[in-house]
């Protein structure tokens, strides 16, 4: 059976007691199985989302992670400050924070190693935007931003990374990637990051799809060789919904 990674992005939603609610009403809902699960949540509700999933198998990440340890940048948060109120995992470089923050894909890369050091998985977020895509530049897009973000990693440091393949015109639209697009693009990135680090730790990467995903399409994108899981913003704000997609991921 595979092992999927079904990752819940709630971006800037629910405050701690709406978040521990969550968490206890989750549970109950949830079948058992080997695909794990995680919820990326505001950094005010981390502590809380830690202490409330104790004990199950629910991970609990940040959306974001300074590129810094220490020091004098006010309003950052560390590796080391996420690591040590529990959380395990860091999205980085969610197309949100390319777009509205201008993060560059050197300052993404800074901010993976950081993660790593502190000890908490990255989850580097990739997509092209739509004209990117009408221009036919989808693949050199991707290619270069895994290359700066991940071009100083060695290979063990690849071996603890995901990545979550996110078009940018999926996100938030009501209109998914077909599951065979998102598996042609998931077979190149792969490739392309086996010919860079090696085919024994590429083939274990973790590659997540992002981009409208729903419980009415969940099954069919991980039915395909090369979606090892899916990061999901709108529909995990719901908890039946977001128990349903776990569930089918731990059915196939
Ligand atoms: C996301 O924010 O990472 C995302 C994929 O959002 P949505 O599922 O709402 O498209």
């Amino acid at each position: 059976m595979k092992e999927f990674f079904i990752v819940g992005n709630w971006k800037l939603n629910k405050t701690i007691s709406e978040s521990t609610q969550f968490v206890k009403n989750l549970m109950p809902l949830l079948t058992q199985g080997t695909s794990r699960c995680g919820i990326a949540a505001p950094f005010t509700a981390l502590e809380s989302l830690v202490k409330e999933s104790k004990g199950t198998d629910l991970l609990i990440g940040s959306q974001n992670v300074s590129d810094q340890k220490d020091g004098a940048y006010t309003g950052e948060i560390s590796a080391e400050m996420i690591k040590d109120v529990g959380a395990g995992f860091a999205l980085i470089g969610h197309s949100e924070r390319r777009q509205f923050y201008h993060e560059s894909d050197e300052l993404l890369g800074k901010k993976i190693k950081r993660a790593l050091m502190g000890g908490l998985i990255p989850i580097l977020c990739i997509g092209e935007s739509l004209e990117q895509k009408q221009a036919n530049e989808v693949i050199s897009v991707l290619e270069n931003q895994l290359d700066k973000a991940l071009g100083a990693l060695n290979q063990d440091e690849m071996s603890s990374i995901c990545i979550a393949y996110e078009p940018v015109w999926a996100i938030g639209t009501g209109h998914a990637a077909t599951p065979a697009d998102v598996q042609k693009t998931h077979k190149i990135i792969r490739d392309f990051l086996a010919r860079k680090w090696g085919e024994k730790v590429c083939y274990h990467l973790k590659i997540l799809y992002g981009g409208s995903v729903k419980p009415d399409n969940i099954r069919e994108l991980l039915s395909q060789p090369d979606i090892d899981g899916a990061l999901i913003g709108g529909a995990s704000l719901e908890v039946e919904s977001f128990a349903k997609m776990v569930n089918i991921a731990r059915e196939i």
